[in-house]
């Protein structure tokens, strides 16, 4: 299994089928879209806008109520990671950025303005779809730059008890997620997903987030929550959910886990080349694995698209191809 693997990774990252998935080059949007809606746990009222941005810009925020101030998506601006994940700069907040970062990343969106008129980031149906649909709308601009990634060279793990997430070195980028929770709709999940081979618009990108009805009253009194309701996120009970229209997934809980850890990944300030693989975990364990990272500056590199040509020739096509995922 490891050996094709390899293989099919090594496919994916030869330079015919880069250019095929346009990541040779970094790309921001081609027109300005926006989307209104509330913050789930500040309930406020917000228009998101996306903008297209220069080469090597990244993704960056706007507060277009306070001057338009900028706070980059990057790790060195997270500020809180407890239920949802926000950036903080010179006092000035953004919160729950993790699903529109988590659909930028995986439309390979590398430069973009997000502005918003208020402190939070709609929710919307609390999955990352509206965001999808949003940068389909845009459409994507080609730019003169490389991309460049940053391709782990050996592991980097950060474990909390019963919680772990580790990123190990692999030729392409790939997540393998497993959560248990107590629940007869849950259990134990597990799901392996890699962006490009798996259908991220189809299989991660409607998962809606989830709680606990039994957590409510407690995210409610702390201040959290006050947006929430069933229209943006799947409530469960003791034994079922609350949602009148159920689960759009079996495992939707295991696949909004996959598509928060893809947003919080995009604070790397770069895609990332390597493995992770993540037990229980949650925004503070993949912020910290971000962390852990940046400091862990032996354990990657950057490179850029022309730099991950095969060395060998074009590999053995027809044998992978009975490789993809069903
Ligand atoms: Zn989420």
């Amino acid at each position: 299994m490891l050996a094709i693997g390899v293989g099919l990774a090594r496919v994916v990252l030869g330079k015919g089928l880069v250019k095929e998935l346009g990541l040779e080059y970094q790309h921001t949007i081609a027109s300005a879209v926006s989307l209104s809606g509330i913050g789930l746990h500040t309930g406020v009222p917000v228009t998101l806008r996306l903008t297209p941005a220069p080469a090597r810009t990244g993704i960056v925020f706007k507060r277009t109520d306070l001057d338009n101030f900028p706070i980059e998506a990057l790790e060195r601006n997270v500020a809180r990671v407890a239920y949802a994940t926000s950036l903080m700069k010179k006092g000035v907040l953004i919160s729950t950025t993790e699903h529109l970062l988590s659909a930028l990343s995986a439309a390979r969106v590398d430069n973009v303005f997000a502005e918003l008129d208020n402190l939070e980031l709609p929710i919307a149906d609390g999955s990352a779809l509206p965001f999808i649909k949003m940068i389909a709308q845009a459409g994507l601009k080609r730019q003169r730059a490389w991309r460049t990634f940053a391709r782990i060279l050996k592991p980097v793990e950060v474990v909390e008890g019963a919680k772990r997430i580790a990123v190990h070195p692999a030729e392409t980028f790939r997540v393998t997620y497993r959560i248990v929770f107590p629940h007869p709709l849950i259990g134990e999940q597990s799901l392996e997903f890699t962006p490009g081979r798996g259908n991220y618009e189809t299989e991660i990108a409607p998962a809606r987030t989830f709680g606990f009805y039994d957590e409510v009253e407690k995210l409610r009194k702390s201040g959290l929550i006050q947006g929430g309701s069933l229209e943006n996120a799947v409530v469960l009970t003791r034994d079922g959910v609350l949602n009148p229209e159920g689960v759009r997934f079996p495992d939707e809980f295991c696949r909004h886990k996959i598509l928060d850890l893809i947003g919080d990944l995009a604070l790397l300030g770069h895609p990332l080349i390597g493995h992770v693989v993540a037990e229980r975990a949650g925004h503070a364990m993949h912020a910290a694995l971000v962390d852990k990272l940046l400091r862990s500056k032996d354990a990657w590199e950057l490179v850029n698209s022309a730099e991950l040509e095969p060395k060998k020739p074009r590999p053995e096509v027809p044998a992978l191809a009975t490789q993809q995922p069903a």
